[in-house]
């Protein structure tokens, strides 16, 4: 049996996912598992297709010291103990700068350009790189697929590209990227065949998971995006605080003497949910506190929401359709009943009950704006664009890749 491995490495964990293909070009999803404490306590955990669980064991910190090293051994597991020996790699690259506006096969020139965009996601970038390069150095015979985060915003219009600063740092690359973008490829895709005509219209997508950003989709595009140059911009997050006055930043450069990494490290993971809480980042437990606090970061990570659909909704000059995706948009009812309550006057007027049982529709049949919930699937987006990529390079033979 044919199968991909998906790839998702951050700084300490890397999360893989195993697809079977079948003859007809299917993919089903068969394993799911994750490498966590790399370099401190490593540990595999897996399940398989229905959750049933089939590794869970810690390793000596020296045996996983880094990404690499998490790969080869979840990938020893996969091949000596699973028989499994993928056909392909497809991995999850954060950064496709402004050159990648679709998924890539990956060669030594690819790695040589996606190194250029380290400095733009110094906290994500190498750690996708780590393992690509030494598959490439171990495995060159085995395909390999970069999937960027970015490449579904590339058909923003130059109004939602720039940022009113001087051209020549915009030439160099300081862009309003966009991110989650396999994600919200993943919803167009998926809307398309749930509700065709609203597809093809105007439609805002609200991914809400620890990271969290909305999407403005035109015809199933990306017109424009909460997030910019990095991940921080936009919606309250987890850990991050989403839009701040850079005076913000400023302040505590000068008047807190901290440096650039203090300050990197406090917008990256103390603040947002967790910051203004000072209980959790975790919604679930904000939802169960009754702590003041708790209470207010839920309101503004409501009220923030509100807003940005307020300006999504002026890009959009309009909206057909609003849609729920990722971990807190999936999954929580109050959250969703409260964001609803925000976009009343846009015409949202969501039904208690279908939203209480996470229904794919959750407004009422006479809301002027029909809300959906669709689970978001970025593995299966990788798997799908790994597998298309495999069999336009094997029908028409080796050549060199497509960078626009
Ligand atoms: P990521 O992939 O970015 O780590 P997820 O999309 O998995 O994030 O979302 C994780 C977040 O979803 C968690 O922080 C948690 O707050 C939230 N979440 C998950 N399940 C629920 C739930 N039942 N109710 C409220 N929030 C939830």
């Amino acid at each position: 049996m044919d199968t991909i491995l998906v790839v998702n490495a951050g700084s300490s964990s890397v999360k893989f996912q195993i697809f079977a293909v079948d003859g007809d070009g299917r993919l089903t999803r068969q394993i799911k598992g994750q490498m966590d404490g790399i370099g401190s306590r490593p540990r595999l955990r897996a399940s398989g297709a229905d959750g049933e669980p089939l590794a869970d064991r810690a390793y000596p910190i020296e045996r996983v010291a880094d990404v690499p090293a998490a790969l080869e051994v979840a990938g020893g597991w996969l091949r000596d103990e699973l028989r499994i020996s993928p056909i392909a790699v497809g991995h999850r690259v954060v950064h496709g700068g402004p050159e990648y506006e679709r998924p890539v096969r990956i060669d030594h020139g690819v790695v040589a350009r996606l190194e250029k965009f380290v400095q733009l996601a110094p906290l994500h970038q190498p750690h996708n790189l780590a393992p690509i390069r030494t598959l490439l150095a171990n495995r060159p015979d085995l395909p390999q697929v970069a999937c960027f985060d970015t490449a579904f915003h590339r058909t923003h219009g130059a109004l939602a590209d720039h940022y009113a600063v001087p051209f020549h740092l915009y030439a160099e690359g300081v862009r309003r990227y966009g991110f989650h973008g396999l994600s919200y490829e993943y919803v167009a895709k998926t809307l398309r065949q749930v509700a065709p005509e609203i597809a093809e219209g105007r439609v805002i997508v609200a991914h809400l998971g620890s990271g969290a950003s909305m999407c403005a989709l035109k015809e199933g595009c990306s017109v424009e995006s909460t997030m910019g140059f990095t991940a921080l911009d936009g919606l309250p997050m987890g850990t991050r605080p989403g839009q701040i006055d850079p005076g913000v930043v400023l302040y505590l450069i000068s008047e807190k003497g901290m440096s650039a990494s203090d300050v990197q490290n406090f917008l990256y993971r103390d603040c947002g949910l967790k910051g203004l809480s000072g209980v959790s980042n975790d919604m679930r437990e904000l939802e169960a506190s009754d702590d003041p606090h708790a209470i207010l970061a839920i309101e503004y990570f409501v009220h923030r929401i509100g807003l940005n659909a307020g300006m999504l909704a002026a890009a959009l000059q309009g909206i057909d359709a609003f849609v729920f995706t990722a971990g807190i948009g999936e999954n929580s009812a109050n959250i969703r009943g409260r964001i609803g309550e925000k976009l009343s006057w846009l015409g949202v007027e969501l039904d208690a009950a279908e939203n209480a049982r996470h229904a794919r529709l959750i407004s009422r049949p006479d809301s002027r704006i029909p809300v959906y919930v669709v689970p978001t699937d970025e593995e299966l987006m990788i798997a799908q664009h790994t597998l298309s990529l495999l069999m336009n390079s094997e029908l028409s033979g080796p050549k060199r890749e497509r960078v626009s």
